[in-house]
């Protein structure tokens, strides 16, 4: 059997079409038609007022630290188990990171450890969706509404999943997403801030313009654009609209294939988790999740480094995930921990990610789950 590729990107088959078209139309800057579409498809979707392609979910959350003005010395929360993203966005401002600790069902930013690690300088919570599965946005943004802070939602792996109905990165003050080639709509590169609130709009635009507010001088509603404020580059160009529009025409069946072979997975893994071998992922009733990734937690006594060995000789793409940020140098150097991040520890240790992609079959899942299977069952 051929390899097993931990992510093979998938193409809707209409990608150099529409970069065949944005090539006729001879606009290649970004802000051209396929752009407009994509804002707007965007903005249908999601309920956000506002939605601007981004570069990179990385550039989606540098806006956000530049739109929420957050400075030196401000701490924003987040949790350790993340991206690295999630933290430079805010240490380019000159910001601290507090990392928090995650619950241990989902995984993500556990809500009821926040408050304790609110002080006077804190500005701002970023909750991280992992795995597309909604954070507890109801209390979290209560704890933000209580204490008069920002919410940014790291929704880079939460494109078209929903918490109680609503779309993840649309609930809090701003979100990002992601159109990395490893995430479930791609465009290469590329990723999309959403703004949530009116307010924060028109500067949106002139942040991710240059500082200029040329988007309003191309509406006709200023006869010359000129320097408003400290911005940057972050649109991206209109090759990259055309693919991904390609992109999210699909993203409802694209989903729906991945949640099938999240599905059959779920299904195969049951009797290894009765076993007490691994636990599978938890998904809460009242969210929706997008099945960007499969991932299981090996019991304590397994040893991992002997799982994914057994998955390489198998040729089979597995990986761990996050090493923890506060145990990292720059999260050392810039940031804090609040607490001892004993979950964060110990579910990073255990957590191995499976291959998951829109084409892959049923036959290689099941020799994934059968190398999985072996490798835990002999006591590694
Ligand atoms: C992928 C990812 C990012 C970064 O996305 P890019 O588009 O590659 O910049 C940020 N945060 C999280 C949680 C991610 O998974």
């Amino acid at each position: 059997m051929n390899r097993i590729p931990f992510n093979r990107p998938h193409m809707t088959g209409k990608e150099l079409y529409h970069i065949a078209r944005a090539h006729f139309n001879g606009q290649l800057a970004g802000d051209g038609p396929f752009t407009e579409r994509c804002h707007a498809w965007l903005e249908d979707r999601t309920g956000s007022g506002k939605a601007l392609l981004t570069h990179s979910c990385t550039g989606a959350l540098e806006m956000a630290a530049l739109l929420l003005e957050i400075g030196p010395g401000d701490e924003v929360i987040m949790p350790s188990y993340t991206f690295v993203s999630t933290a430079n966005a805010f240490v380019l401002r000159g910001a601290v990171p507090v990392f928090v600790d995650i619950r241990e069902d989902t995984l993500n930013l556990d809500e009821r450890l926040v408050e304790a690690a609110i002080t006077p300088r804190t500005r701002a919570i970023v909750p991280v969706h992992y795995a597309g599965v909604a954070c507890e946005m109801d209390t979290i943004m209560a704890i933000a509404q209580r204490h008069r802070l920002k919410v940014v939602e790291d929704a880079a792996q939460g494109v078209m999943a929903t918490y109680k109905g609503r779309a993840l990165g649309s609930i809090g003050d701003l979100g990002a997403y992601s159109f990395h080639e490893t995430k479930n709509v791609i465009s290469g590169e590329g990723g999309a801030v959403l703004v949530n609130r009116p307010e924060l709009a028109l500067r949106a635009e002139i942040i991710r313009q240059k500082g200029t507010d040329r988007s309003r001088f191309l509406r006709g509603e200023v006869d010359k654009y000129t320097w408003q404020e400290a911005g940057s580059s972050f649109l991206p160009g209109e090759l990259v609209a055309a693919f991904l529009w390609a992109q999210l025409e699909e993203a409802e069946r694209m989903t729906g294939e991945r949640l099938a072979r999240w599905r059959f997975y779920h299904e195969l893994l049951e009797p290894l988790e009765s076993k007490g071998l691994l636990r599978r992922p938890i998904v809460p009733a009242d969210r929706r999740h997008n099945a960007h990734m499969y991932y299981v937690l090996l019991a304590g006594e397994i040893d991992r480094q002997a799982v994914l060995a057994e998955f390489e000789r198998n040729g089979i793409g597995a990986v761990f995930h996050y090493v923890p940020l506060h145990s990292s140098p720059a999260g050392q150097r810039y940031g804090r921990a609040c607490g001892a991040l004993e979950v964060t520890n110990r579910r990073s240790r255990q957590l191995v990610r499976l291959p998951l992609w829109v084409e892959l079959t049923e036959a290689a899942q099941e020799k994934v789950v059968g190398v999985l299977q072996h490798a835990t069952e002999r006591g590694d």
